[in-house]
């Protein structure tokens, strides 16, 4: 089975005509052209949004099934392909569905669909998958590119045949084992930095989620000690807009999580579970007048210290696709409280750790990830 992408937009393709949006200028400006998604399978039957495929002549011997979001088309040799049905569609085939071949999938959309179709088996090692109804929603191509890479995925473009395995012309992206895999992502509060590892890891069958403190229902407390209400909705929001399919652990046992999980791990984050740790450990200042690190008790700081040597080395050996956050603490001012400043040096040297053994380290900024010299 074949698919020539004839369009891979959106509805009214990519530039859009008469859109003045940055990504429709970008787009133009770069000779990037995408025609309203439209495909044809097998030469045979056209696929164009909200319109059941038909063949040319009706007899094509292709089988096509309406599920909800989408088409699920067998060819006459039994090979498969998922189609979105429109921009903005995500195909839910039913269980018992065999595998496919083929996904076309819009993964603007939501790309946590691939992930999902991967945890149901539906989509596989020898499925080809490639983005369709690609359009404004999405800043560049080059940011396209990138994200479909992470996603094993092709960013589909106009005039590519996308093939079953086995066929001379086949488009895949990126073996899957091939990627980073210790992924060091920085940035200030509110930058966007976890909802890139989230991304990062949408295409993900099996994630892990390690919420590393502080959490919902303890610990944390409002300015007059009552329970911080506040914080707790914001992490009830989050814990809502993760894939429901993944799992989450509280826990401030990374290194256990690093040595134990071999599929996608996401912990979120390593100034929290620092922060902690120093509470568990009893190592913050009692007395901020009189406190210095040498004058503390050896305990409190060698317990902090183990702490963080072991999770190097959990880090270091872990064979997890893992995505660590961690919040950039330098660029303010110097802290007005001892606290502060101990805390902003003990997370300042641990990132500087991570980051020397990381495959990939990245500064997010205003949601702009950019990657570090390793
Ligand atoms: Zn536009």
């Amino acid at each position: 089975m074949d698919a020539l992408l004839i369009g891979t937009g959106g509805e009214s393709g990519w530039p859009q005509d008469g859109c003045t949006c940055a990504s429709c200028m970008r787009a133009a400006a770069t000779g990037i052209h995408r025609a309203p998604g439209r495909v044809v399978v097998d030469g045979q039957l056209t696929l164009t949004p909200g319109a059941k495929p038909r063949s040319s002549d009706g007899g094509s011997g292709h089988r096509v099934l309406d599920v909800p979001g989408g088409w699920d088309i067998t060819g006459p040799d039994g090979s498969r392909l998922l189609a979105a049905a429109g921009p903005g569609a995500v195909p839910e085939p039913p269980d018992g569905t065999a595998p496919f071949d083929i996904a076309l999938l819009d993964l603007l959309a939501s790309p946590a669909q691939l992930g999902l179709l991967r945890a149901r088996g539906l989509v596989t090692g020898q499925t080809r998958v490639a983005a369709l109804y690609t359009d404004h929603r999405i800043s560049s191509a080059q940011e396209m590119a990138r994200r479909c890479a992470l996603w094993a995925s092709a960013a589909g473009q106009d005039g590519q045949v996308i093939a079953t395995a086995g066929e001379a012309t086949s488009a895949s992206g990126p073996a899957r084992s091939s990627r980073p895999h210790r992924t060091l992502l920085l940035g200030g509060a509110r930058s966007g930095k976890s909802k890139e590892a989230e991304l990062r890891l949408s295409g993900e069958p099996s994630v892990t989620y390690v919420a590393a403190g502080p959490w919902a229902d303890d610990q944390w407390e409002g300015t007059g000690g009552e329970p911080d209400a506040e914080w707790a909705d914001r992490v009830a929001a989050h814990r809502a807009a993760r894939p429901a399919w993944w799992r989450t652990e509280e826990s401030l046992d990374l290194a256990g999580a690093l040595r134990r999980e071999t599929g996608a791990l996401l912990i979120d984050g390593i100034g929290t579970w620092l922060a902690a740790v120093m509470d568990q450990a009893g190592a913050w200042p009692d007395d901020a007048a009189n406190w210095a690190p040498e004058a503390a008790t050896a305990d409190p700081q060698h317990l902090v210290s183990a702490r963080i040597d072991e999770l190097i080395e959990a880090w270091r050996q872990t064979r997890a696709l893992v995505v660590a956050v961690t919040d950039e603490v330098g660029s303010g001012l110097v802290p007005a409280y001892p606290a502060g400043r101990i805390f902003r040096d003990q997370l300042g040297w641990l990132n500087q750790r991570l980051a020397a053994e990381s495959d990939v380290n990245m500064l997010v900024v205003a949601g702009r990830p950019m990657i570090l010299p390793t």
